[in-house]
């Protein structure tokens, strides 16, 4: 029976053992800060909880729009609240001045913490019980390798495998000249134990974190800044979709420092002062520091045994999760592949097919989706418009905007599009990019067509439910088909 250790109880961990258990391996994953890892408890799992109450502040900010009018607020025919709330373009455009949710209703954020850190425990206790229904020995120990085939646990143990995977993940990056204190300058981690919603949050980065966090707690009542050194929010996403974020964050009073790179953060007395490296300085309660993750594997004892790092400090490995030693596999966010849970997981599950001898195809990113959970939200797939626009693909695009689809209109929503692109000639969906409230649940038709190669044709001959925003990608798809007879056909409508 081949025997596994896996060091590191995140996704790429747990979601390893499983399948090994699964396949007969006699399975142990060694963890030192819980299982489901920073996914469950600090990262992932925590955000997207609090997003929820974000996102449902924002609906409730829109409501008015809809007719919905809070108690208390006033009686009759006439409107309690301007006509439409929170930084809707209709409002903007007739000089309404913008309403910000705690004008509607405020958040409890003791309440909302607790609920974050309760389902936090409460998944990862789940995961770890599954573990162990599995027959995999949990080990909650800090480890390192001590040979190619040995881990050693700070308890004194040692766990000998025919196989080892590391999954020890990745930490907030920290800067020399803003250290967090958890108190006032922070790191996401440590806004789950505050005890109140900022009242003036400054988020240094501007990448997929720093623009999620901003979008919830300016939902949730902060004043928001957000500093980006780049031209413009989510440097690294579709400049399309990315523009619409932008002008969403202006338009609901977050300000945005774009070419602005912190230099420093201080605190001073109860705030906080980011300087800028041109001089100007920006005040606030709180200063979030999202400038990025360094993978865990300082320590680990892996160049002692021939385990080769990239500069950054990740592991490397190929497509089937190998790293330069014989046994020895690497999966997530230590290796810096993709930095998302879905990734560390499939790269887990293929180190240990490969491992257990099963037929394994090597990892495949062109069909990875992701979603940034910004209000709207921003979910891609395959190809993107740089690999367009600078000719490392040959794609045809088009671009459907959210405001001629008909169910968008009928719920006020005014930001947002599908984009698709396809393959000229034969029409094979190539990628996807949507910009929608659940945008991460529209997504899946569009990856389903770039894992199976289907044509714009045949997702043009697929019925979408009417009215409905899935309405949209039948309707790209019917844009992209050549003179379609039904092209446009919402529009009528
Ligand atoms: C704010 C935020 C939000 C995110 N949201 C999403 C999202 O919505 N969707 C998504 O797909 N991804 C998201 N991600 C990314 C996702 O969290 C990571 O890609 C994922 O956690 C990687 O899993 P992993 O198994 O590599 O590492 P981790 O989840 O970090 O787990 C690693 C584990 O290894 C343990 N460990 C480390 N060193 C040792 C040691 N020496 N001995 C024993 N144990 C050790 C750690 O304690 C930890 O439990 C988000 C990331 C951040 C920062």
């Amino acid at each position: 029976m081949t025997r596994i250790v896996i060091l590191g109880g995140g996704p790429g961990g747990y979601e390893s053992a499983l399948v090994a258990a699964s396949l007969g391996a006699t399975v142990t994953v060694i963890d030192s800060d819980g299982i489901g890892g920073a996914c469950v408890l600090t990262d992932c799992v925590p955000s997207k909880t609090l997003i929820a109450t974000s996102e449902t502040m924002t609906n409730l900010a829109l409501a008015p729009g809809l007719g919905i009018r809070p108690h208390g607020l006033g009686s009759g025919t006439a409107p309690a609240l301007p006509a439409v709330a929170w930084g809707m373009r209709s409002s903007l455009d007739e000089g309404v001045p913008p309403l910000t949710p705690p004008e509607v209703v405020s958040v409890d954020p003791e309440q909302v913490y607790e609920r974050v850190r309760e389902l936090a425990k409460a998944q990862s206790l789940d995961i770890e019980h599954r573990l162990e229904r599995e027959k995999v020995e949990v080990v909650h120990a800090s480890g390192r390798l001590v040979g190619p085939h040995t881990i050693e646990a700070n308890t004194g143990e040692t766990f000998v495998g025919d196989v080892i995977l590391i999954a020890t993940g990745a930490s907030p990056r920290d800067l020399p000249t803003a250290r967090p204190d958890g108190e006032r300058i922070l790191t996401w981690r440590h806004l789950y134990d505050l005890k109140e919603i900022p009242e003036h949050l400054v988020v240094v980065g501007s990448g997929v974190t720093g623009a999620e966090f901003a979008s919830a707690y300016r939902a949730m009542g902060a004043e928001v800044t957000l500093v980006s050194s780049r031209e413009r929010v989510l440097p690294g996403e579709d400049p399309d979709a990315a523009r619409v974020i932008e002008d969403v964050f202006v338009r609901r009073g977050i300000e945005v420092l774009n070419r602005s790179r912190a230099a420093s953060v201080r605190r001073i007395g109860d705030g906080v002062i980011v300087e800028l490296s041109d001089g100007r300085t920006v005040t606030g309660s709180h200063a979030l520091m999202a400038v990025g993750s360094v993978p865990r594997t300082k320590g680990l004892g892996l160049t002692d045994v021939g385990v080769r790092l990239g500069a950054g400090g990740h592991v490397n490995v190929d497509r089937m999760s190998r790293t330069s030693v014989p046994g020895v596999y690497a999966a997530g966010d230590c290796t810096g592949v993709l930095p998302l849970a879905s990734v560390a997981a499939m790269q887990g599950r293929i180190a240990m097919w490969h491992a257990l001898g099963e037929a394994v195809s090597p990892l495949r990113l062109g069909t990875v989706s992701s979603n940034i959970f910004t209000e709207p939200e921003i979910a891609t797939v395959g190809v993107t418009q740089v690999m367009k626009d600078t000719g490392a693909i040959a794609a045809e695009v088009t671009t459907v905007p959210l405001s001629r689809n008909p169910r968008a209109k009928m719920m006020g929503i005014e930001d947002g599009f599908v984009k698709m692109f396809c393959r000229p000639g034969s029409g094979s969906v190539l990628g996807g990019v949507i910009v929608a409230p659940r945008a991460s649940e529209l997504i899946l038709s569009v990856s389903l067509a770039v894992e199976h190669g289907l044509t714009v044709d045949q997702i043009a001959h697929t019925f979408s439910i009417y009215p409905s925003l899935s309405g949209s990608i039948t309707e790209a798809a019917r844009v992209l088909r050549p003179r379609d007879f039904f092209a446009g056909f919402d529009d009528r409508v």
